[in-house]
């Protein structure tokens, strides 16, 4: 599904050497090399602001904290994502009120956001949390113009997207501020939990370095209750290095996509879609989207089977995500029930990521097709 021994074979001596600085230094905590990666990441981006920490979960509580999201308000997100895109709502204290997905993109429907905030629990939100979900952006000319109307907040939960865009804007600068994970499968992964806040506001940019550092702006003055979730010199080190192949690393998803593509047509396995039939619903790129590929997820109505024929013949695949989080146990409290968001349970019966990272050859893209084409035959 995964290989990162293949990219540490090609970079093992620049990374140790960057390592090998942040020894010389001593600079284990925040300090001039994950300064060095902050500059570097805002600009490859094109934001004003980027502010390493811990986690991606932290970023978005970093981002919601920052955004003064507070108990009593709430903000709209996907039932259709990792567990952090809700739970960091609840961290920061206030309610995720939950809206259905766009059954061929798997992103927040703008359409059912704007459903949900004419509905009951529309009255308190303050903020939307669209995710850029597999790493195609949410449908951003929907987003703003939403957010413009009702005057609320847009939270990009950016994980999964580093280098994706819509209508040639980076994902990070399309939204008030932003959150990426660097998390070891992400398409720009540190050697271990690493995360990223941007933002082009200088305000929020300041609360984030403030609530970072247990709320100081100045040593040991504690002005509001913050945390600890700063990034490691090492993870900064390992990411500035990483973070001058990502281009070339997003372009190569892309042209792994485009051969699945290709390779999924020539055995008359595509169809349309939304919903499969006999075959296979292909990903697609829409319009205004430059998608970088962070998975490749197809459609099929006998999942579970396929995976596990698959798996017999020692092929990676993952279901990102099995159980939609209104029915994940720990989030019970919200209320919400089963029906409650039909295409996303749809998707969560029927989605596999197949393998796709910048290593993968084409003779193993082949032999994951024919092994879909034979379990199909
Ligand atoms: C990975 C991920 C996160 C959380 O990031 P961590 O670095 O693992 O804390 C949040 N949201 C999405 C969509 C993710 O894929």
């Amino acid at each position: 599904m995964l290989d990162l021994k293949r990219q540490y074979r090609v970079l093992h001596q620049e990374l140790l050497d960057a390592l090998g600085r942040v020894l010389e230094t001593q600079e284990f905590i925040l300090g001039e090399h994950v300064a060095a990666f902050e500059r570097a990441a805002a600009e490859q981006l094109g934001v004003a602001h980027a502010l390493g920490c811990s986690s991606g979960t932290d970023a978005l509580w970093l981002a919601l904290a920052a955004a003064e999201i507070v108990p009593g308000q709430a903000v709209v997100t996907t039932p259709f994502s990792f567990f952090a895109s809700v739970s960091s709502v609840l961290r920061a204290g206030a309610t995720p009120v939950l809206a259905d997905i766009d059954p061929v993109t798997f992103n927040l429907s703008p359409r059912a956001v704007d459903a949900v905030l004419n509905g009951s629990r529309g009255t308190y939100v303050r903020a939307i949390l669209p995710v850029h979900l597999y790493g195609q952006c949410a449908d951003w000319d929907c987003f703003a113009e939403l957010g413009r109307k009702r005057g609320l907040i847009l939270i990009e939960d950016a994980a999964q997207a580093w280098g994706a865009a819509w209508k040639g804007k980076k994902a990070g600068g399309l939204g008030d501020v932003a959150a990426f994970s660097f998390y070891p499968t992400k398409n720009l992964s540190a050697a271990g939990d690493a995360g990223m806040v941007t933002t082009n506001s200088a305000e929020l940019a300041e609360r984030v370095k403030m609530l970072r550092q247990h709320g100081m702006r100045r040593r040991y003055h504690h002005d509001e209750l913050g945390w600890n979730t700063r990034m490691d010199g090492f993870q900064g080190a390992v990411l500035q290095v990483k973070l001058k192949y990502i281009e070339a690393w997003n372009e190569a998803r892309r042209t792994l996509a485009a051969r699945y593509h290709a390779l999924f047509a020539k055995d008359g396995l595509a169809e349309a879609g939304p919903y499969p039939q006999q075959g296979v619903v292909l990903p697609r790129e829409v319009e205004g989207a430059r998608h970088i590929w962070h998975q490749y997820v197809i459609r099929v109505s006998r999942r579970d089977a396929l995976r596990e024929f698959l798996t017999a013949r020692g092929i990676g695949s993952e279901i990102y995500y099995p159980v939609p989080l209104h029915l994940q146990e720990a989030l019970k409290g919200l209320g919400y029930k089963e029906g409650d968001f039909p295409e996303a349970e749809r998707a969560a019966r029927e989605v596999l990521a197949l393998p796709i990272f910048p290593e993968l050859r084409e003779d193993e893209q082949e032999t994951v097709v024919g092994a879909i084409a034979e379990f199909l035959s």
